[in-house]
């Protein structure tokens, strides 16, 4: 992105197709893939394709409004996408910063599910 100095990400090299991805969704803003190191049986990541100093949620500002949009329809598609494994619900979780437990600097959004969930989120 334009206004975008911070390092790249393993990410990047997914979206440049530079290492193999299980990509399960994408368009011109969005790439969805399957986690590398699945937490439940269907573990989904979302990601701007243009990360544009999205590089975690606590970086976003009313300009990235419309990616944010498009990131939440598309993990709400994926949740009820039987072909993948979910079943009825699904957990949406963005991790923020080390405190919350974000290894990967570039926007992500985790789609979990394909078996019942507890209630907890920590
Ligand atoms: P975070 O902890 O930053 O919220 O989540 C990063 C996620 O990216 C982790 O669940 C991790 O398993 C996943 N991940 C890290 N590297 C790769 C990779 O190269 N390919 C895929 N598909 N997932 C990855």
């Amino acid at each position: 992105g334009l206004k975008d100095t911070d390092p790249a990400t393993i990410f990047d090299k997914i979206i440049a197709g530079e290492i193999p991805a299980s990509v399960v969704k994408e368009d011109d803003h969005i790439l969805a893939f399957k986690d590398i190191n699945p937490m439940a049986p269907a573990h989904i990541l979302v990601i701007p394709k243009d990360r544009n100093g999205l590089t975690r949620i606590n970086r976003a500002t009313p300009e990235h409004t419309n990616i944010l949009g498009r990131l939440l329809v598309a993990a709400g598609e994926i949740a009820k996408d039987e072909t993948l494994g979910f079943g009825d619900g699904a957990r949406i979780v963005i991790n923020d910063g080390p405190d919350g437990g974000q290894e990967v600097m570039h926007l992500h959004l985790h789609v979990l599910g394909g078996k019942k969930l507890n209630g907890q989120l920590g």
